[in-house]
């Protein structure tokens, strides 16, 4: 590797991290095209000079896979620190440094995928390299996986998805630590970090509305498709869905309430404890729809026949397309549309009487008295979903954050400036060696 972190000997974990994010963000792995071997050849090379086998798995050669382990010494439970090395693009003009740059200023490591998610890589990697060299023998393998493609995921799948079909031995593991949660909020004068055990299904659909072609310049004759989705757009836009508990929504509430009223309570519960509360829940009560994209005539003359929108839509965990279908159906009421929906994504969700959950549990409060772990689902789509439909994986997002604000990190996610604070990549190392010797006692 040139210009690679091992010239200069690394004074501590935090240094070690800072400097492996850094040759991490200056690899471009913007998806598409990914590229993600750049950034598995940097972790190979980085992982070996620790002592810690790599195995590098490619369904195309510039889009390689980095699983690497501490293979166990009896039969306990594997656990994987998972993390993906592609990222969003980033538009140079709007930053304020070289997105590719790596810059380490003002306390943060700046760039494309500091937070989503080199910064978890290379927390992830210092975590089992530091275990290897203090010849840490979990009693179920250790393993690490940067996985390509988590960005778009689409047609070929290259990532994680192909990595549980065509190779499951590599990744099959009982925990697993992902991205998605870590977040720290102060509520009602209480400290908490969010851990997402589950996640929203994404499960868009078209809403076609037939109406009859014809000539523009005759409106009369014709019965424009557009004018009537106009309508239906308005209502689908306003459907609301009653609210409704899970176990991460009454593992929230008992955790910051104190208490798990009936669902139809629920928001009002959180509020009075703390405004910011609420609106944590309120999406996760329910599922959400959003119109966003629309397609009619393409002419100016001609009355369209047919328009077709398609709404984004996130359905709780567990909840299925048939009867919110039937649900959306009553609340437009009869009419000339189809409802076409696309296959859903996600949707699966871990326990939360787990080890794991125990290991976060005591991180939490290790780092800041009094604090405690909420569990959260997330509104988006992430790996953990693949582990938990191949292996049962408990899955768990969590890399806590507590040096920046959870309003700001969100901020920087998939935008200018992204960042990391030096303080909170150390604070994920720390996190992610305890979860690695509490799960796995030799
Ligand atoms: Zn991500």
């Amino acid at each position: 590797m040139p210009g690679s972190m091992l010239d200069t000997m690394p004074t501590s974990l935090r240094d070690e991290a800072v400097e492996l994010l850094r040759e991490l963000i200056r690899a471009d792995t913007v998806n598409p095209p990914g590229n993600e071997t750049r950034a598995a050849e940097i972790l190979r090379a980085y992982l070996e000079a620790n002592g810690v086998a790599c195995e590098l798995y490619a369904r195309s050669p510039e889009r390689a896979n980095l699983v690497a382990r501490i293979p166990g010494s009896g039969d306990g439970p594997r656990l994987l620190l998972l993390s993906h090395t592609d990222t969003v693009l980033a538009t140079p003009e709007e930053w304020t440094v070289d997105p590719w740059s790596g810059a380490l200023q003002g306390g943060c490591v700046w760039g494309r995928g500091a937070l989503d998610m080199k910064g978890q890589v290379a927390a992830s990697a210092v975590a089992i390299a530091s275990l290897a060299r203090e010849s840490f023998r979990p009693a179920g393998d250790l393993i690490f996986a940067a996985t390509a493609d988590e960005e778009v995921g689409e047609d070929e799948y290259v990532g994680l998805r192909w990595l549980c079909e065509e190779h499951p031995d590599a990744v099959r593991c009982e925990y697993a630590v992902n991205e998605g949660a870590g977040d720290r909020l102060e509520l009602g004068g209480r400290v908490f970090y969010l851990c997402s055990s589950a996640e929203k299904t994404s499960s868009p659909f078209r809403l076609v509305v037939h109406g009859r072609s014809g000539h523009a310049a005759q409106p009369g004759i014709a019965d424009n498709a557009l004018v009537k989705a106009a309508l239906l757009i308005e209502r689908v836009a306003s459907f609301r869905e009653e609210p409704q508990l899970g176990p991460e929504t009454e593992g929230f509430l008992a955790a910051v309430t104190g208490t798990v009223p009936p669902a139809a309570e629920a928001l009002e519960t959180a509020r009075k404890v703390d405004p910011a509360a609420a609106e944590v829940l309120e999406p996760l009560l329910s599922m959400t729809m959003a119109p966003t994209m629309i397609a009619a005539s393409d002419k100016r003359n001609i009355i369209p026949g047919v328009c077709d929108v398609t709404v984004d839509c996130r359905l709780r965990p567990g909840q299925t397309q048939e009867e919110v279908d039937r649900g959306l159906r009553d609340w437009l009421g009869e009419g000339d549309y189809e409802i076409v929906w696309r296959e859903g994504q996600g949707g699966t969700r871990s326990p939360l009487d787990t080890p794991l959950w125990t290991a976060v549990e005591e991180f939490v409060s290790r780092t800041e008295p009094g604090a405690v772990p909420v569990p959260s689902c997330v509104a988006g789509f992430t790996d953990s979903h693949w582990l938990r439909e191949a292996f049962a994986t408990v899955a768990y997002g969590f890399f806590p954050m507590k040096e920046m604000d959870a309003d700001l990190a969100s901020r920087l996610i998939h935008s200018a400036d992204e960042r990391i604070a030096v303080a909170d990549l150390e604070l994920g190392t720390e996190f992610l060696r305890h979860v690695a010797i509490s799960l796995a006692p030799a």
